[in-house]
């Protein structure tokens, strides 16, 4: 509190800080946020020739209401910094945490588990992550981590573009090894921690997941999430279509996806003319779609 008596003998200050926080209606004060101190009837100093007792005179101190008033601005500014600094995930509402995200249990500061707040929000987090590794998509592999190798930058550029939401389709084109399955975990991982809902399947694996999926009849509930996941990416389609089974079924996902304008990523070894016609005039239109021929060399030998 020193710097509230240096306040009281700064006439102007001291009007502005009793204008702000004191209480119109305190009464005590009546408002005017000071009060008239009659300090103590003192002993004086032996060496005080006079002797005897006196008092000092008296002064002026700030009302318990202004006090009170700049106490609880203080709070609310502390609040207002922890809230800044709170953990992702709290509630800046919660009546536990103020919204700081943090609590004190036995003088150690945990994250607060109100409904809602930061330590459900951590959970999600975590969860989150688990959730995209179950996607399909290896979180090492970002765009950041790519060889930025000369040839790639077709391609990266259309899988940035796709993860952004900016492309609609992208097949990207190119031996084996250049980093096309790199950029199609990048991809979808960029499109999942931006919250989309985002799978990358390896087109082999998919196939075999779908036979699998015929004896125990789960195959169309399955095949329904394929064709409606918002942002899909298969990797390495290959040699699969040339099976009449594996070709239907791979095609009835894209003509939907297509006819659906839902988000597709295709990497193929294929040399874009070996890719069948009614795939490639999907991806006539350079407006949504994009075909990148990726021309980086294996990049895994280097
Ligand atoms: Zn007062
Ligand atoms: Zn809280």
């Amino acid at each position: 509190m020193e710097k509230l008596s240096a306040l009281l003998n700064s006439g102007q200050a001291r009007t502005a800080f009793i204008a702000t926080y004191a209480n119109p209606t305190c009464p005590l004060c009546g408002g005017k946020g000071l009060l008239v101190k009659e300090n103590e009837w003192q002993v004086l100093q032996p060496k005080d020739r006079s002797g005897g007792i006196t008092r000092t005179a008296s002064e002026e101190v700030f009302c318990s209401c202004v006090k009170e008033g700049y106490a609880k601005q203080k709070r609310e500014w502390e609040r207002e910094r922890l809230k800044e600094n709170a953990p992702l995930g709290t509630n800046p509402d919660c009546i536990w945490c103020w919204g700081g995200g943090w609590v004190s249990r036995q003088g150690m500061a945990v994250l607060c588990s109100a409904p809602g707040c930061a330590k459900e929000g951590r959970e999600a987090m975590r969860r989150g992550e688990k959730v995209i590794r179950s996607r399909g998509v290896k979180t090492e592999m970002t765009f950041d981590s790519i060889m930025k190798v000369k040839g790639i930058e077709e391609s990266l550029e259309a899988a940035q573009e796709w993860a952004k939401g900016s492309l609609c389709f992208v097949v990207i084109c190119g031996g084996t090894g250049n980093g096309k399955t790199h950029l199609a975990h990048a991809a979808v991982g960029e499109a999942c921690k931006r919250g989309d809902d985002a799978r990358l399947f390896v087109v082999a694996d998919l196939l075999a997941d779908m036979r699998r999926r015929m004896g125990d009849n789960s195959l169309e509930d399955f095949v329904a999430q394929v064709k409606d996941t918002p942002f899909l990416a298969l990797d390495d389609l290959g040699m699969e279509l040339q099976t009449d089974w594996a070709q239907a079924r791979l095609e009835e996902i894209l003509n939907y996806r297509y006819a659906n304008y839902l988000f597709t990523l295709i990497t193929t070894n294929l040399n874009p003319d070996s890719l069948s016609e009614r795939l490639k005039s999907r991806f006539s239109d350079p407006g949504v779609c994009r075909l990148v021929l990726n021309t980086a060399s294996d990049y895994r030998r280097r």
